[in-house]
C-alpha cells in the first residue's frame, strides 16, 4: 500500500466517520450529527448517492405501507436482525424524515410507497442538505481506500493518501450491485480486514433472458396482474401473483425481481446438469381453468360477434395478442363464434399457460441488489455495531440483508443508517 500522511490539522475531538453517501450513509451522518459534534461523511464520487441519482427515470419504491413487524417478516430469516432497526426508525419515522425535506411518499396504486419521478432525482441532494444542516461535513470525491486498526479498534481511515484519526467508523458503502452506479464492494474489503465474514455474493433482482425470442414484438408490454408458476425440469417449484414486463431480451418487473435470485439458483449448473426452468404464465388468474370455457360461452352469448382480440383485451396486452396469432395461429380479428373446437381448446390452454423458458440472468451490471454481504450474525442488531471491533458500525446494502422488491431495501438502508448513526453518537457521548 502507498505511504500515507497524517491529516495536517487533527480535529480537536476525533470525528465519527461515515463511509458512503447513499441513503444509509446520509441518514447515519444526519442522525449522528443531531446527537453529537464532529461527523464527517466521505463519498468517493463528486456527487454522493450516485446510485440514487441514476434511478431517475421512474418512481422510486421507498417502502411498503405495513407495520414494522410485517416489514421485518419480509426479510425472511433476517426478520429478527432487522426488527430493532425498523422499531427505531420504521415507515412512519421515514415518512416524517422525508417530509421534513419536502419529499412525500405516495401510494403507487397498491400498498407500495414511492417518491414520484419528478422529485426522485433530487432525493440525494436533499438527503445531503439535511445531513449538512444537522452539522455533518460531507467530503466529496473522497474515496476511503483503507481502514487502520489498532488494539481491536478502528484508529483511522485513509482518504486520498491522508490518514484521518477517527473515534468510530460507520461503513455504509453499499454492495456490488450495478457497480457502474457507485458501490463497488469496498465495504466488503474493509469488513474482511476487521475480521468479518462476507457471505457469498450472488446477483438478485435482475431481468431474465428467455429462450423464446419475441424481442421487439413484445418489448415494453406489461401484465399488471398475472399468476406464474415456475417449474424446474417439469417439477413445480413455486407460484406467485403480480406484475410482469416483457423486454427485448426476455422478462423483468415485480415478479421477476422478487424471484430472480431463486431462479438463478435453479438454473445453477453446480451438478453439471442442464436444468430447464420455465415460467408458466396464467394471464387470466381470476377465472379458474375449469370455468373458462363457460365464461367464453357466456361472452359469445352476450356479444355474438365479439372477436378474440376484443374478448381478451382486458386481460392480455395488445402486443401479446399479436404474438398469439403466431403461437396458436389464431388471429385477433377472428370472431370467437367462428373458432373451431381445437382452436378454442388451444386458446384456452394458451391464456392459462403461456410459457417461457429461462436462459440466463442479465449481466451483473444490471442487478438491482445482491444476495450476500457482511454476515449479520457478527453485528449487534440493537446498535448495528460490529461484534468484533468496538467502534465499527455497518449500515445499508453492505450487509447480508435483502428484502423483497418494492421498497424494502431503501427502507432497510434508511433504518439501519439511522440506528448506526444514533448508536455511534451515543457511544461517543457516553
Ligand atoms: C436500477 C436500480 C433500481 C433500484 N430501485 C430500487 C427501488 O425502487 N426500491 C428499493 O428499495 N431499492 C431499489 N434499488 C436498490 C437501492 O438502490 C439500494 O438498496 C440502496 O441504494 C442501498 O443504499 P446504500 O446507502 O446502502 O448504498 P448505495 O446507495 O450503493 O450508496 C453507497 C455509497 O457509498 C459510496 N462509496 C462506495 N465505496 C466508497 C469508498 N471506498 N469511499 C467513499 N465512498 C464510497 C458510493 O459512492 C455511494 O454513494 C435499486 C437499485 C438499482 C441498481
Amino acid at each position: 500500500m502507498a505511504s500515507t500522511r497524517k491529516a495536517k490539522k487533527p480535529e480537536k475531538k476525533r470525528p465519527v466517520v461515515v463511509i458512503g453517501g447513499g441513503p444509509a450513509g446520509m441518514t447515519a451522518a444526519q442522525t449522528a450529527a443531531e446527537h453529537c459534534d464532529n461527523i464527517i461523511l466521505f463519498d468517493k464520487n463528486p456527487e454522493p448517492g450516485k446510485k440514487l441519482r441514476s434511478l431517475s427515470s421512474g418512481p422510486l419504491f421507498i417502502s411498503e405501507n405495513l407495520p414494522d413487524d410485517k416489514l421485518a417478516r419480509a426479510f425472511g430469516d433476517k426478520e429478527k436482525f432487522i426488527l430493532p432497526a425498523l422499531n427505531a426508525f420504521g415507515l412512519e419515522d421515514l415518512s416524517r424524515h422525508l417530509a421534513a425535506m419536502g419529499i412525500k411518499l405516495t401510494p403507487n396504486g397498491s400498498s407500495h410507497l414511492v417518491v414520484v419521478p419528478d422529485v426522485a432525482p433530487d432525493l440525494p441532494t436533499r438527503l445531503g442538505r439535511a445531513a449538512e444542516a444537522a452539522g455533518a461535513v460531507i467530503r466529496k470525491s473522497s474515496k476511503v481506500s483503507d481502514i487502520v486498526f489498532g488494539k481491536n479498534l478502528v484508529t483511522a481511515v485513509v482518504v486520498n493518501s491522508v490518514e484521518y484519526p477517527v473515534s468510530s467508523v460507520i461503513i455504509a458503502c453499499g454492495s456490488v450491485a450495478s457497480p457502474a452506479r457507485g458501490a463497488t464492494g469496498d465495504g466488503y474489503q474493509f469488513a474482511r480486514k476487521a475480521g468479518h465474514t462476507v457471505t457469498q455474493i450472488l446477483p438478485a433482482m435482475v431481468g431474465l433472458e428467455t429462450m423464446e425470442r419475441y424481442g421487439k414484438s413484445l418489448a415494453e408490454s406489461e401484465f399488471p396482474d398475472c399468476k406464474i408458476q415456475v417449474t424446474c425440469d417439469d417439477e413445480p417449484q413455486f407460484s406467485d401473483r403480480g406484475s410482469l414486463k416483457f423486454t427485448s431480451y426476455g422478462i423483468e418487473g415485480d415478479l421477476v425481481f422478487t424471484h430472480s435470485a431463486r431462479i438463478i439458483g435453479l438454473l445453477g449448473r453446480e451438478d453439471g446438469k442442464q436444468h430447464r426452468v420455465e415460467f408458466h404464465i396464467d394471464m387470466m388468474p381470476d377465472i379458474k381453468k375449469k370455468d373458462l370455457d363457460t365464461w367464453f360461452t357466456q361472452q359469445v352469448a352476450n356479444s355474438p360477434k365479439i372477436t378474440v382480440g376484443a374478448l381478451l383485451r382486458d386481460y392480455i396486452p395488445e402486443r401479446l395478442r399479436a404474438v398469439m396469432s403466431k403461437v396458436v395461429r389464431i388471429h385477433s380479428d377472428k370472431p370467437v363464434a367462428n373458432l373451431s373446437y381445437l382452436e378454442r381448446k388451444l386458446l384456452l390452454m394458451w391464456v392459462k399457460d403461456f410459457h417461457l423458458t429461462i436462459r440466463r440472468p442479465r449481466p451483473f451490471n444490471e442487478t438491482r441488489a445482491v444476495l450476500g454481504g457482511v454476515a449479520t450474525e457478527e453485528i449487534d442488531p440493537e446498535t448495528m455495531r460490529s461484534k468484533k471491533v468496538r467502534n465499527l458500525y455497518f449500515a445499508g446494502e453492505v450487509l447480508d440483508l435483502l428484502g423483497p422488491w418494492g421498497g424494502y431495501n431503501f427502507q432497510m438502508a434508511f433504518s439501519t443508517g439511522y440506528l448506526a448513526g444514533l448508536s455511534a453518537a451515543r457511544a461517543l457521548v457516553e
